[in-house]
């Protein structure tokens, strides 16, 4: 085949959103917009203020927070290093390449100056500052220091597994360096809030501060209905301050407000005490000894969890083990006097406010963080990813993330799924069309439109210009399809006689105005 074939077979690549990923589009977005708006009113109502936060942080703030055998930190992060070592990782990634690819004794001079050269940058970029000086990539490197010292005094006779085990020594020293801060996009906001929470001092404001936020999150979950990889939550917290009961409540309480005026339909929260670190964790060795006793009636994933997690085990949807756990120990029966006292008043808040709730005692959701309170809201329309909403209390966070000790509390709503719930029950808005459509034909009627067009834009109307004449039939057709209520006829004749025509679309009447009479009546019916 010549160049020149073979150039025209190379079609351009088709880009797609990558899976898990999608673009919202409108006129679904206006129905985006309101949720946003409607969130920003409800919750200033009751004092919060907006946060806007780094959509990505350190991995370890997510490990620590979110804890680190929990689904999210474990396999759902999306996780790099940050570094702008870019020469230093290409020399890493060569070194690596020769070292996998060389295994036998007689290679070594290959490989040693290759490596030698890794080394010595390594070393000077970590004086200067850009190589990140911790102790384990200190340590890493006097180890490289020494691999390749040993790998320099082989002679032929030494021994080929001596010479591999130590090449693969080298080579995980290589790869454990850190280049540079490892980071992660954010799977959830609550750790980020209080990371910021802390370092910007909040403690010293008046008590409870509270924030909410709106924007994406990230994890590499199996992509579904209602479940995607780039997805978005909004979310609030309350943070310091006491745990009153009456603060779990109203947290609580503004959600549903929120949901209410949205008119979110089949909304069910269910509400649950998981207790304290007193009293947690002998409830979990209790259910961890009662799981033990029917470890093999179970599948492999809570089998897993026994040692793990076993609150987890409660979240299983799993149709064989529902039998199983409906007779293992439950959390209610365990708390400590303080969390029982806490949970019935949080109960007796919630129904002075109106609130209607459903105790579910297997509900445990899936982040470490929480204690207390916890709940989850689901919505018609949703199949199994029905959960719209998850939240609770989280006294401990703060200052395990080295602030004080600090109250918290907070919600994150899955704002994808409220919206195809209010899609499925046809609580979305109609298209917006347009609310006027000029229809102009020749040079003098185009100046009058472009003026026309100005002002009625700038009194609010939605209008439609076409850049380029039209016959006044395909006008009013396009008019037509783009949903304008109005057209604005404007020939010759309408601009000398300073009579503007007025066309209603729905029922085809019309009817001439002088100019500022036509802003007045559209200003009267639209
Ligand atoms: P689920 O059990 O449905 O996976 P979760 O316990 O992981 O939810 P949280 O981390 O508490 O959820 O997040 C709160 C809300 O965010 C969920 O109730 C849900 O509405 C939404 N959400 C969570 N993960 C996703 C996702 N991958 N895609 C879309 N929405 C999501
Ligand atoms: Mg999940």
């Amino acid at each position: 085949m010549s160049e020149g074939a073979a150039k025209k077979e190379e079609k351009p690549r088709k880009f797609q959103a990558i899976r898990g990923t999608r673009d919202l589009l409108p006129p679904e977005t206006a129905l985006w917009n309101r949720v946003e708006q409607t969130a920003h009113e409800v919750f200033a109502t009751f004092g919060f203020g907006e946060i806007r936060l780094p959509i990505f942080e350190p991995t370890e703030l997510f490990a620590r927070a979110v804890g680190s055998e929990t689904d999210i930190v474990s396999k759902e992060m999306y996780t790099f290093e940050d570094h702008d070592l870019h020469e230093l990782n290409l020399r890493r990634s060569r070194s690596i390449t020769d070292i996998e690819l060389f295994t036998e004794p007689t290679s070594v001079g290959i490989i040693l100056p290759y490596a030698k050269h890794f080394l010595t940058e390594a070393k000077q970029e970590l004086t200067a500052g850009k190589l990140p000086r911790t102790p384990s990539n200190e340590f890493l490197l006097a180890r490289i220091e020494s691999d390749l010292d040993y790998l320099a005094t082989l002679t032929d006779a030494t021994p080929r597994d001596a010479f591999r085990d130590r090449c693969s020594e080298l080579r995980r020293n290589m790869q454990a360096l850190e280049l540079g801060p490892v980071i992660s996009l954010r799977p959830e906001a609550t750790a980020s809030v209080c990371r910021a929470y802390i370092e910007h001092n909040m403690q010293q404001l008046p008590q409870p501060v509270k924030l909410y936020y709106l924007g994406p999150m990230f994890r590499r979950e199996r992509p579904q209905k209602g479940r995607y990889r780039q997805f978005y939550q909004i979310g609030a917290e309350v943070l310091g301050g006491s745990d009153a009961p009456a603060i779990d409540a109203e947290v609580i309480e503004m959600v549903m407000m929120f949901f209410d005026r949205l008119e979110l339909q089949g909304v069910q929260l269910e509400i649950n005490s998981i207790g304290c670190r007193d009293c947690r964790p002998k409830y979990v060795e209790l259910l961890r000894a009662a799981l033990l006793k029917v470890k093999d009636k179970l599948g492999p994933d809570s089998q897993r969890r026994i040692e793990t997690n076993p609150l987890r085990v409660l979240d299983s949807k799993l149709e064989s083990e529902q039998g199983i756990i409906a007779r293992l120990p439950r959390i209610a029966d365990h708390l400590c006097e303080d969390c029982a006292t806490h949970y019935a008043a949080v109960k007796h808040q919630l129904e002075m406010r109106g609130v209607i709730y459903r105790e579910n005692w297997r509900l445990v959701r899936g982040l470490d963080y929480y204690m207390r309170t916890t709940f989850e809201i689901t919505a018609k329309g949703l199949g199994s990813q029905n959960a719209v909403c998850g939240g609770g209390r989280y006294d401990g966070l703060v200052e395990l993330l080295g602030g004080p000790p600090t109250k918290g509390i907070g919600f994150a709503i899955g704002e994808d799924r409220l919206i195809l719930s209010l899609q499925e029950s046809g609580k979305a808005p109609a298209q917006q069309g347009r609310d006027v459509y000029i229809a102009w034909m020749g040079e003098r009627a185009h100046a009058t439109a472009i003026r026309a067009a100005k002002d009625l834009r700038k009194a609010g109307f939605s209008v439609e210009l076409p850049p380029v004449e039209q016959k006044f039939g395909k006008a009013l057709g396009q008019a037509d399809k783009l949903g304008a209520k109005y057209a604005l006829i404007l020939g010759d004749n309408e601009v000398s006689e300073g009579l503007w025509t007025l066309k209603t679309l729905a029922d085809g009447s019309q009817a001439k105005y002088t100019e500022p009479d036509l802003l007045a009546h559209l200003r009267k019916s639209l």
